[in-house]
């Protein structure tokens, strides 16, 4: 059994409590480390440093070609520490360690790419009417950043989040999920390694209402980056608007993957199959609301299900495994009862449909055909393994029945017909669509959803704006 302490100010410490909780595999459902809980004090204390680091410590002075030097040594470390990272992660979160080694892989481009911005934040001269006076903008860390992630991603939420503040200049506090620490704690022990300023970046764990819900209303908290639930989305925007601070939210999604006739099929499976299943569906992104075209819809279910039920279920450790656990308990129970829910809806289950026994908390990969986008299956995320196939007939109704969502986050389309693509582009309201693919995603492309998805947008240039201010200055010389 492992134990991990809290990184606050630049020192490994226990909660103002003492109290630890457990943190479990969710292949074995046994606990295999045990985590600090931090508390209101615990998150005062963090963005107390983060926010003298600021003022008074080497971060306050350092240049930004300096702070881009760190932030690229924390890229090589990563690198270094890369295969054991996704070792913890897939340990504590079940993800596919096949998946993890790409993850982990990408990890460093966010902290060279942000990096490389740290010194390019330029400021402006406005011309100005008044003879005499001289404007200038500077464009200025905006403060203490509070970044608050889910269990499904802890790191590459996290570094996207820190590599993008830490080149603005700010100091961070990161939250991880209470159900998955341990991985950014091991990130913590590379940012100590690599020789950020004490109190620059620190993590404090612990639970979302308490030591999350302290984090977020501290005066001294200037910027909220938040990854999570829709729920937990709304409660972190309504006490962040309090205190007036800046926030983003990535938010969850019933994102659409939608076939025509035209399409390549074989590809287009291939990414009805991925979009759902990777990583048992609990991703953000998962094309959870699969829309067939009328004239293809059964030889397209029957290819999905011939490549589904091969999809080999069990240890996320192994290399060759395709569909891993589900990662807490209550996931758990929430994928099992909508499930449910489909069925007395009068969802048609083609395939799996309840639990599975190769280790604790398994999902069988689900099918549901015959789904109307009103049901409830359609409408609300699931965040598992459960697809809902959709029929529709032509172009307008495929965009109404993708539009009809409370939710903007993604959306897959396929067809070979390029006026279309471009046309379902333009109508489909998410931050993000994939024409013939799925997932693609880069370091150098804004990320961020529309409607009840979020607000504001994570990778990419524009990124770094959200972790800065702009200051105008008058000089009447
Ligand atoms: P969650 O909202 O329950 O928790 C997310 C994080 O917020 C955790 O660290 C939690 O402790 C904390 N938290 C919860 N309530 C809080 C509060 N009142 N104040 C401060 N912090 C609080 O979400 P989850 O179950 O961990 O994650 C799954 C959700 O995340 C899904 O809805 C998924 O779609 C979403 N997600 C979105 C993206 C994206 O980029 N849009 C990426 C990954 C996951």
């Amino acid at each position: 059994m492992q134990h991990y302490q809290m990184y606050i100010g630049g020192r490994w410490v226990e909660g103002s409590t003492g109290e630890r909780f457990e943190t479990i595999d969710p292949y074995t459902g046994k606990p295999w480390a045990t985590i600090a809980r931090g508390t209101e004090a615990d998150a005062a204390l963090a963005v107390e440093t983060a926010h003298a680091a600021m003022r008074t410590g080497p971060w306050a002075t350092m240049s930004a070609s300096a702070r881009g030097a760190l932030l690229r040594r924390l890229g090589d470390a990563i690198t270094e520490n890369a295969k054991f990272l996704g070792e913890v992660e897939t340990r504590d979160n079940g993800k596919l360690i096949a998946e993890m080694g790409l993850q982990v892989r990408y990890l460093p481009q966010f902290c060279y790419y942000y990096a490389g911005l740290a010194d390019k934040i330029e400021g402006t001269v406005p011309p100005v009417e008044r003879a005499g006076y001289f404007n200038y903008t500077r464009n200025e860390p905006i403060g203490v950043a509070v970044a608050i992630t889910p269990w499904n991603s802890p790191l590459m939420l996290g570094v996207n989040k820190v590599a993008t503040a830490l080149a603005a200049g700010c100091a961070v506090v990161v939250k991880p999920s209470e159900f998955t620490s341990a991985s950014t704690l091991e990130l913590a022990r590379l940012v100590e390694k690599v020789g950020f300023p004490p109190g620059v970046f620190n993590v404090v764990c612990g639970y979302g209402q308490d030591v999350g819900a302290a984090l977020v209303r501290h005066p001294k908290t200037a910027k909220v980056s938040f990854t999570g639930s829709e729920h937990g989305g709304r409660t972190v925007y309504e006490a962040a608007a309090r205190g007036f601070k800046s926030v983003t939210l990535e938010l969850g999604g019933k994102s659409p993957n939608i076939v025509f006739d035209d399409a390549n099929l074989d590809d287009a499976v291939k990414g009805a199959v991925s979009g759902i299943f990777a990583a048992s569906g609990q991703t953000c992104i998962a094309g959870s609301r699969l829309l067939l075209h009328e004239t293809i819809h059964d030889q397209f279910v029957e290819r999905l299900l011939a490549y589904a039920k091969t999809a080999r279920i069990g240890n996320p450790m192994l290399e060759d495994t395709q569909v891993g656990p589900v990662t807490t308990p209550p996931q758990y129970k929430k994928i099992l009862d909508y499930i449910e829910v489909a069925k007395s809806e009068g969802a048609e289950l083609v395939l799996g449909g309840g639990a599975s026994d190769v280790g604790e908390w398994f999902v069988q990969p689900t099918i549901f055909t015959n789904v109307d986008n009103r049901m409830r299956i359609a409408q609300e995320e699931v965040f598992g393994p459960v697809l809902s196939v959709i029929k529709f007939r032509d172009q307008e109704e495929a965009i109404a029945i993708a539009n009809d969502t409370m939710y903007g986050l993604a959306a897959g389309v396929w067809t070979q017909n390029i006026r279309r693509m471009f046309t379902m582009a333009n109508a489909i309201e998410a931050g993000t669509v994939w024409v013939n693919t799925y997932r693609a995603a880069s370091y150098t492309t804004p990320f961020g959803g529309y409607k009840n998805s979020g607000l504001g947008y994570e990778s990419g240039v524009n990124a770094i704006r959200q972790y800065l201010k702009t200051k105008s200055v008058w000089i009447n010389f």
